[in-house]
């Protein structure tokens, strides 16, 4: 497998001294689905935003594509997000007075695609999402739903290595948060890697893999290729395994 974004070592700290990431590292391969979570404060949307190039961290270093992000001057820096990365927020960030085929659009702006492409590519984005009947809808005759859809529509429009989702489910209610992960999951199916923040465990639980953070810092990573913290990565033995050794322990 390949990485699609590595975050090594990486520090933000802001004035005053508070620490909101204390030395996290992280590889997203391609195709994964992971849940980064952990509770309010912990670092979260800190770790989001660098991942996303939306912020620098204070020292480490963030590699997409195989360029370290945090040494490109500004310009480069919004081309290589326009291309690689797709975002999710809670709160959607629709714009108003334009149709979901045209909020869609907007996705293509920095991605290099010529205008004439732009129209035929949002409305096959809006279809990959359920949106085939809305398309000339605006924001306001959507529902928080179908509006969540467009953003991801938004997102995905460009092919992104990588789609970085905020609490996707936070603004929702629960019928439609389950849609929208059920969504999410078939798009991860199709091949689209996603990271999602939540702070919400059920949520995380049911994703394939959660890196847990707390106080700034990755307290424990887990995948359900190596199940549980003791069986996987650390390579302990689980009394389970223990017991299918026999006579060895
Ligand atoms: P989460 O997304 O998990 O709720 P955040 O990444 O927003 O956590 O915040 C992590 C820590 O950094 C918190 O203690 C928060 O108060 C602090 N923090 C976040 N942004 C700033 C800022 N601009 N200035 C100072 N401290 C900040």
């Amino acid at each position: 497998m390949t990485a699609v974004l590595s975050v090594r070592d990486a520090v933000v700290e802001y004035p005053g001294g508070v620490k909101a990431l204390a030395g996290v590292s992280l590889e997203i391969q391609d195709r994964e689905f992971l849940a980064i979570v952990g509770p309010s404060g912990s670092g979260k949307s800190t770790l989001l935003n660098v991942m996303g190039t939306l912020d620098q961290p204070s020292s480490g270093a963030v590699v997409i594509a195989g360029h370290d992000v945090t040494t490109l001057p500004d310009r480069q820096l919004s081309a290589l997000r326009g291309r690689w990365l797709g975002f999710v927020f809670q709160q959607f960030h629709l714009t108003d007075g334009l149709s979901a085929t045209e909020n869609v659009a907007t996705g293509l702006l920095y991605a290099g695609v010529p205008r004439r492409r732009r129209g035929p590519m949002a409305r096959a984005a809006l279809e990959r999402v359920g949106l085939g009947h809305r398309v000339d809808h605006r924001p306001h005759q959507l529902s928080g739903g179908e509006r969540q859809r467009v953003a991801i529509a938004r997102a995905l429009v460009h092919e992104p290595a990588l789609v970085l989702a905020d609490e996707p489910t936070g603004a929702l209610d629960t019928a439609n948060g389950v849609a929208v992960l059920e969504l999410l999951t078939r798009l991860n199916q199709e091949g689209t890697t996603i990271a999602l923040i939540t702070h919400d465990r059920d949520i995380a639980a049911s994703l394939p893999r959660q890196v847990e953070i707390q106080d700034g810092r990755i307290v424990a990573d887990r995948s359900a290729a190596h199940p549980g913290p003791s069986a996987g990565r650390s390579g302990v033995l689980t009394p389970g395994r223990r017991g299918a050794l026999g006579s060895a322990w």
